[in-house]
Formats: C-alpha cells, sequence, structure tokens
C-alpha cells in the first residue's frame, strides 16, 4: 500500500472526539463527541471526511487515494447499524452531506440532502413511508441542491419551475405541491441538469456521493468562502472536512418536524431554551425562512414528551461542552433526533451574562469563563443600539467602525454639523473621506459615514476616540458634498433626510428604526472586576480634552498613555491663531530679528494661555494617575492650507486694502514655501521642536504651569512629557536637556514638580538603537501606527485607498497591519526595542499608543513582548481590560 493509501482520510462518528477540530472540523468533532454523549438512539450515524483529506485534494488537484476504499468501508458500517442499504431500491439509506471547517464560517459552505435517491428508490420510499409527495419531494430537493451546489447548475431556473408549477395548482406553498407536481419538477430538474451538464443526472448513488464531496472541497475555494476568510483572518490552508450523515425526515408523516434550539437565549443569556419549530419540514425550511415558525412552546403543545427529551438534550449538551449550544434538531415520526450542536454566536451582553452564570453555577471556573469571552464585541455594551427585533431595509453597507447606532438627520460639512448640533438637532455627518478638518463635525455629530476608507481610516480612528458610532467604507454611497446629495442606486437623499447608522454591523438605513440606550450592564461589571484581578498588563487611555479623560477615567483607564496635542491646536477658534504661529515662526527662522522673534512669541503667549488650560482640565480629570503629553508632532501643512490663505488673499483685494494684501501675500508665500512632497516624512515630530524651539518650550511650559495649578488647587499631578519621531539618540539628548531646563524655570521659585521624560518609539531606526536613546529616556511609547508606515513603507492613507485591498484580496496580507499589529514585522521590531531598551536601562517603562494597543490580537502580544501597558481609545478601554486578562490567562 502506498503512504497514500495507508492514511487515514474518514472517520465514524465513533471513532472521533471533541479533541479532533483541526481534522474533521467544527461539526465533525461536535457530532464524534455527541454521539459518544447521546447515543445512537438520539445521533444519526455518519462518517467524517477529514479536512487533510480536502487539504491533499486542494494540492494534488485529484482525490487521494484510500480516500473511495475508506468511504465505502464507512458506508459498509453505516447500513449495518441502520438496517438499510445505499441505493436500495425499496428502501433506501439516504445522506446528508455538509462541510465543516476547523474553524466557523457560517453560510459559506454548502449542504446537500437526501443524497442516495435515485428515479427507482423514490419510487421504493413512497412505499415505505407510504407517502408519494414526501418521496418526489425528497427527490425534487436532491436534484436542485445537487445541480446547484455540485455543478454549478443556476438557481433561478428550479426558482422559475416552481413557482410556475405552484401557479399552475393554484397552491402557496412547495409543500403544498402534489405528488403529480412534485413528479413534473423532477423530470424538469433532470432536463435543466442535462441541459446545463452535458450529462445525464448521475443514476448510481455512490457516484453522487463521490461527486458530492468533491464538492464540497471545491466549496472551500468559492468566492463567498474566500470573501469570508479574509475578513475574519482565517487562513485557507486549513480545508474543510465533510460530514456525511444519516438522513432523518421531519417531513415524513405526522409527529415530525424540525428546528433550533439554544440552550440559553443567545441575545441576552437568560437561562432558559430558546429556540424554532416547524412542523412536518426538513430543516432547510426553518433556516430558509419560508413559513413561520413556532417557538418551543408551540413544540411543547404539540408534542410534550418531546418537549421534555429537547430540553434535556440541549441541558446535557451545554453542561459536557461548558457553552451555550446552538443545535439543529429533527423529530421523525415521534422520534427525537439531534443533528448538529455547537457553541452559540451570541451578543455580547449574553456573553457577559454566560461567563457569570457559568461560574456562579459551577459550570465553568472564572478564568475558563473570561477566555471565552470575545473582547471585540464588548464596546457594543457602551452604546445605544438598534433594538434587535427592529425591521428594516439597509440602504447601504459599510464597515462597521466605531460601534453603536445614532439617528440624525443628513449633514455634509463639519460647519453644517457644527451648525446644526448647536441648534440641538442630532445630525449624522457623512463625507466621503474625512481629514483634520473634519473633527470639529465629529463632536458635533451624533454618527460619521464615510464612502471611503476602512476600520484605521481617519474617521475610524478619530469616532472610535470620540465614542461616535461610524460606518466606513460604504461605497454604495456616492456621496456629494458640493452638491449636498448622497445616492444610492435610485435613491438620493440630501441634507435634511434622516438616517439611521449601525456602527456595529456597518448598516446605514433611512428607515424609522428605534434604538436602545446603553445601559451598564452589572455583568459586564463584574467581568472587568474579574479582568483587572488577573491581568498584568495596564491599560491607560488615548485622550486629548479633559471629558475625554473623564470617560476615559470612568470606563477604567489607569492614566493617559497619549495626549495628543495637535488636537488643541485646531477648531474654529484657534486655527486661525495656530496659522499666524507657524507663518509667524518661518519668518522668524528666515530672519531671526527681534521683530520677528516677537511677532512669534506673541502668537506663542496666548497659545500658552490656551494649552495650560486645557492640560489643566486632563490632569485634574487623571489626578494621581500617570498623564503622558505628546508634544506638537503633525506635518506643519495640516495647519497651513494655502486655499484659505488664498482665500484670504483675494478678501483683501476685495476690499483694496493695499497693507493687507501685502500681509496676505506674504502668508501666502510662506504657506506654499512649507509645503512638502512627503509630508509624513518631512518636518514633523521632533523635527518641529528642533525647527521651532520655541514652539516646544511653549509646550512644555503650558505643562508645567497647569501641573503647578493642578498641584496647587490640591489634585495630583503626574506629568509624563513624550517627544515624537525619534530616529536619533542625540535628538532625544537634545529635547531632553531643553525640557528640563524649562522645568527648572518653571519650578525656581521652589514649586514641586515631578516630570518624567520619554520618547515615543515609530522609526525602525530608533527601535535598533534604543539602548542608545533609552539612556535619555525615562520610558518608551511604541507609536504603532506610525511604526507600522514605516517599516513597511507605506502610508496609511494612501494604502488604504489603493493597494490594501488587493493585498487582502490576494491574501498578501491576513488582516490590515492598521488593525492587528505585524506580529512578524513590526512585532519584531518591537521586540528588539524592548530588549535593548532595558538591557540599557533596566526597567525601562515600556506602553504603546498606537491603534494596536485596542485589538485583542495585539494585546496578546503586546503582553508576551512584556510591555508594561497599552493605551487606546477611551471606548476601547473595557475592551482592552478584558483582552489583557485573556492574554494573561493564555501566557500561562
Ligand atoms: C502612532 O504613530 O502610533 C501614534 C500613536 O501617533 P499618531 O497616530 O498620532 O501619529
Ligand atoms: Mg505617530
Amino acid at each position: 500500500m502506498s503512504d497514500e493509501e495507508s492514511r487515514r482520510w474518514v472517520y465514524g462518528f465513533g471513532e472521533g472526539d471533541g479533541s479532533m477540530r483541526s481534522l474533521l472540523g467544527n461539526k465533525g468533532a461536535n457530532l464524534a463527541e455527541m454521539s459518544r454523549l447521546l447515543g445512537a438512539e438520539r445521533v444519526p450515524g455518519g462518517f467524517t471526511v477529514s479536512t487533510e483529506a480536502c487539504v491533499e485534494y486542494m494540492r494534488t488537484g485529484s482525490p487521494p487515494a484510500g480516500l473511495d476504499r475508506q468511504i465505502d468501508e464507512q458506508l459498509a458500517e453505516l447500513e449495518r447499524a441502520s438496517g438499510k442499504r445505499f441505493g436500495d431500491p425499496r428502501d433506501p439509506l439516504l445522506l446528508s452531506v455538509r462541510s465543516g471547517a476547523p474553524v466557523s464560517m457560517p453560510g459559506m459552505l454548502d449542504t446537500i440532502l437526501n443524497l442516495g435517491l435515485t428515479e427507482a428508490s423514490t419510487a421504493g420510499l413512497a412505499q415505505v413511508s407510504g407517502e408519494d409527495g414526501f418521496a418526489w419531494d425528497s427527490r425534487r430537493r436532491l436534484l436542485q441542491m445537487f445541480s446547484e451546489v455540485v455543478r454549478g447548475v443556476p438557481a433561478a431556473g428550479f426558482e422559475q419551475a416552481l413557482s410556475a408549477e405552484r401557479q399552475r395548482e393554484g397552491v402557496q406553498l412547495d409543500s403544498e405541491l402534489s405528488s403529480g407536481g412534485l413528479r413534473r419538477l423532477c423530470e424538469e430538474f433532470e432536463t435543466a441538469f442535462e441541459a446545463h451538464t452535458g450529462e445525464a443526472f448521475p443514476g448510481e448513488p455512490r457516484e453522487q456521493l463521490r461527486q458530492a464531496v468533491l464538492a464540497v472541497f471545491d466549496s472551500w475555494r468559492n468566492e463567498r468562502a474566500a470573501t469570508y476568510r479574509r475578513l475574519n483572518g482565517i487562513p485557507d490552508e486549513l480545508g474543510t472536512a465533510v460530514t456525511v450523515q444519516r438522513m432523518v425526515y421531519g417531513n415524513l408523516g405526522s409527529q415530525s418536524g424540525s428546528g433550533v434550539a439554544f440552550s440559553r437565549d443567545p441575545i441576552s443569556g437568560e437561562r432558559r431554551p430558546d429556540g424554532d419549530y416547524l412542523d412536518g419540514a426538513q430543516g432547510e425550511d426553518v433556516v430558509a425562512g419560508v413559513r413561520n415558525t413556532e417557538d418551543l412552546e408551540g413544540l411543547r403543545d404539540r408534542m410534550p414528551g418531546i418537549h421534555a427529551e429537547l430540553l434535556e438534550a440541549l441541558s446535557t449538551l451545554e453542561a459536557h461542552f461548558s457553552d451555550i449550544q446552538d443545535i439543529e434538531y429533527t423529530i421523525e415520526q415521534g422520534r427525537l433526533f439531534i443533528l448538529q450542536t455547537r457553541g452559540a454566536k451570541r451578543h455580547a451582553r449574553a456573553a457577559v451574562r454566560f461567563a457569570v452564570d457559568a461560574v456562579a453555577e459551577g459550570l465553568l471556573d472564572r478564568r475558563t469563563a473570561l477566555a471565552a469571552i470575545d473582547p471585540g464585541g464588548l464596546d457594543a455594551l457602551l452604546h445605544p443600539t438598534i433594538a434587535p427585533d427592529a425591521e428594516f431595509e439597509v440602504l447601504a453597507r459599510g464597515v462597521g467602525a466605531s460601534p453603536g447606532a445614532a439617528r440624525g438627520e443628513i449633514v455634509f460639512t463639519a460647519e453644517q454639523a457644527i451648525r446644526r448640533a448647536a441648534e440641538g438637532v442630532d445630525v449624522i455627518l457623512l463625507r466621503p473621506f474625512t481629514s483634520a478638518d473634519d473633527v470639529g463635525g465629529f463632536s458635533a455629530a451624533t454618527g460619521i459615514v464615510t464612502s471611503q476608507g476602512g476600520k484605521a481610516s481617519h474617521a475610524a480612528i478619530v469616532a472610535r476616540g470620540m465614542g461616535r458610532p461610524c460606518v466606513c467604507g460604504a461605497t454604495a454611497m456616492e456621496i456629494d458634498p458640493d452638491r449636498g446629495t448622497v445616492r444610492v442606486g435610485e435613491v438620493e437623499l440630501g441634507a435634511g433626510d434622516a438616517l439611521v447608522i449601525d456602527g456595529s454591523s456597518g448598516a446605514v438605513t433611512a428607515d424609522e428604526v428605534e434604538l436602545v440606550p446603553a445601559t451598564i450592564d452589572p455583568n459586564f461589571e463584574t467581568v472587568l472586576e474579574w479582568s483587572d484581578s488577573i491581568r498584568r498588563l495596564g491599560v491607560r487611555a488615548n485622550a486629548d480634552t479633559g471629558p475625554d479623560a473623564q470617560r476615559a477615567r470612568e470606563l477604567g483607564a489607569e492614566g493617559i498613555g497619549l495626549c495628543r496635542t495637535e488636537h488643541m491646536f485646531f477648531g474654529a477658534e484657534r486655527e486661525p491663531l495656530v496659522r499666524e504661529m507657524f507663518i509667524a515662526g518661518e519668518l522668524w527662522r528666515r530672519d531671526p530679528g527681534p521683530g520677528a522673534a516677537r511677532r512669534f512669541e506673541a502668537t506663542l503667549d496666548r497659545l500658552e494661555e490656551l494649552q495650560r488650560k486645557d492640560f489643566g482640565e486632563i490632569l485634574r480629570a487623571m489626578a494621581g494617575r500617570p498623564v503622558a503629553i505628546r508634544l506638537l508632532d503633525p506635518p506643519m501643512h495640516e495647519f497651513l492650507d494655502p486655499g484659505v490663505l488664498q482665500r484670504e488673499l483675494q478678501e483683501a483685494r476685495t476690499n483694496g486694502d493695499a497693507g493687507q494684501v501685502e500681509i496676505a501675500v506674504e502668508r501666502l508665500e510662506v504657506a506654499q514655501a512649507l509645503q512638502e512632497t512627503n509630508p509624513m516624512l518631512g518636518a514633523r515630530g521632533v523635527r518641529l521642536g528642533l525647527l521651532l524651539p520655541q514652539l516646544y518650550a511653549m509646550q512644555v511650559r503650558a505643562i508645567a504651569r497647569a501641573a503647578i495649578d493642578t498641584a496647587a488647587a490640591g489634585a495630583t499631578p503626574q506629568v509624563e512629557i513624550m517627544v515624537p519621531l525619534i530616529a536619533l539618540a542625540g535628538e532625544l539628548e537634545l529635547l531632553r536637556e531643553r525640557i528640563e531646563r524649562v522645568i527648572e524655570t518653571e519650578t525656581s521659585a521652589g514649586e514641586a514638580l515631578e516630570v518624567e521624560i520619554g520618547t515615543m518609539i515609530e522609526l525602525p531606526r530608533a527601535c535598533l538603537r534604543a539602548g542608545e536613546i533609552a539612556a535619555h529616556a525615562d520610558f518608551f511609547s511604541f507609536g504603532t501606527n506610525d511604526l507600522t508606515q514605516s517599516a513597511m513603507g507605506l502610508s496609511r492613507d494612501d494604502a488604504e485607498r489603493e493597494f490594501l485591498p488587493l493585498y487582502l484580496e490576494r491574501g498578501l496580507l491576513r488582516r490590515s497591519p492598521f488593525e492587528t499589529l505585524d506580529l512578524d514585522g513590526v512585532g519584531e521590531l518591537i521586540e528588539l526595542a524592548a530588549e535593548r531598551g532595558r538591557a540599557s536601562k533596566p526597567g525601562l517603562r515600556l506602553g504603546i499608543c498606537g491603534e494596536h494597543g485596542g485589538d485583542p490580537t495585539s494585546i496578546g502580544f503586546f503582553e508576551r513582548a512584556g510591555l508594561d501597558y497599552v493605551s487606546c481609545s477611551p471606548f476601547r478601554v473595557p475592551v482592552a481590560r478584558v483582552a489583557a486578562a485573556q492574554a494573561a490567562i493564555a501566557a500561562g
């Protein structure tokens, strides 16, 4: 026997167990485990073709040697156990064939039922069941599913034929068709199969099975499945298993039906089984939703004994798997069968409730219960949501970029948003994409929608930071801010029209939909308390204002890991002053005479007053906890839009004021001169601080004075000053000296003030030379947004707009590196910097403040890399607390 021949490709349900997920798929492993638990009376027998067989098939293009023989052996066993023969024309054994990947891929791969039914055995089935209609309907389903799934015959033709037959017989539902009609349909379906494939429908059951197994393998590579894997970061190499199971019939005779059931309510988590029942139907009818189902009470009224058996099975399964179970069941002539069980997909509310209840009930210990929660969904608990039973038409769908639902009237500009919000109106800001200029509009809006960009776009990050629900990349929406319209196909909406968005699912609707307010969930509180007692990583927040800092504190932030001071430079009121500051600064650089210095310093003085107030608010809100304030970082051009200065010049010309014109000409010339080809790599970060030393000195003064004010008011400020974008140790050395000098001056009268001075690490060179840099730093904070850009040599905005989608589609990247840290590349740089930094300065504090600080997968990495804290948007803080605890649990 060849190696391949002797390898094991097929496992009977009795031969597997729940631990064999990667080999048998979730479905196969759970079925094997369930068969052991409930026995053959409850679980129809079957076998699973392994994922290894699928992988081998994908590798070589043909089924592995030995597969057919092993399937034959399993079939013989199934025939022996059921007392029926596959292909028996009088009383055939029929099979269902389903896919089952090692990770759940709902709806992605296809199912075939009633396999093995031939024209002859249909007549036999009619005889033994005594129901002609049932037999021909079974055949009709097989022809349809097999043709569509296995041979790609278009579904539309079958649907048309069914609808024509219903019309002919004057009935509403397929289940009401006469056996004559069903027979006619079978003939038509066979003809359609022949016309499409040029072959007769396989009359041999074993051939049907062979083709079906390979079709399931092939479906692993269909577009839907590939897209789902890409969106969910599932590796293409896993392959799918194929589960083959003896058919039982919910559409046979009386006391038959099918349904799905949950061991607990999957939305609330309440300890109450929940589910659907459809009398006289096969499972596919329940899922297809063609007829209205009853709930489990309906089943209890019809068959109280079966209902009790079902509840018992649910409870046994839940206790065994220690998790909420989602099952498919069929009742065949008064006998209950469970066809499938799996961990239930659940809303975050149910996830936290189950964790708490499961510990109280002794089902799980605390660490296991905590580890089982999907942390990604948890922030849904902090926002209003669309009522779970709401029905509405989705107008467009994008990426759910910042969770929660919001309702408001459409506006197209930040200005409109601010104006309407000031009038007390809830507004949804619609932009093709957003930039720093739109930030004022974010805080005014209740929600944001963009037609471009993904989860890490500017809009997404700012919206999450501010806790505004946001949908990004709703590509079907043609947003035209100039015309003030948004078109989706035939629908056109304008400013003032109402919109509801769901930043969790990415749905946008123009329908009137009920929103339910967020409530503080006591189970969530409990889970957070557990997390805090388990986690090692600290959790801070990125916050730039007093209210944000306050909110972050309420959500459990232990400090601020990043205060981006540039956000204090934006806003209608401050922008003219900031513009003047940069222009005056540049004029001073060109000609550093006393006049220019005075003009520059005058603007700095005014800005200092504003900053001192801003910092004071933040330090008070975070009293007693560390606040890392970053000195100004962005490139100058973000503050110096030549378009604005052009308008200024035009206005001066219109007014005919020669003096004003002269000033405006100079201002425009300066702004134009400061434009850069690659601003992301230009005069920003520490370089800005070196070009305009007075600017950083002003910021440090404002910080020091705000801290002294805060201390004088009785609170304890804990200030950390961060220098952005360091590449050279010398840069930090110089800056540190200057910062210390300002602080010394500010405390010359003996004011008590302790300030730590550290740096962002966001360039590969800084990682490599971390040892030298650490000599001048009290701490490092990894800026993983810029570090990702600089390590991969791409700019986030361009990448997300242009080639990142292609890279994801092609599988060159599994996840956007701006959402989940590129562990192999950027991750290695972080590990290296951590090691070199700490080798030079033992105990050096290490944090991370890029967007990855709120991403559970990345948090797992930061735990392993030995960082001290993560910092993320305030609304991600609870997620990060849970993810950090899970990371600690995983680390053991
Ligand atoms: C970073 O680069 O990760 C960072 C936090 O800075 P910013 O996103 O403001 O550039
Ligand atoms: Mg940065």
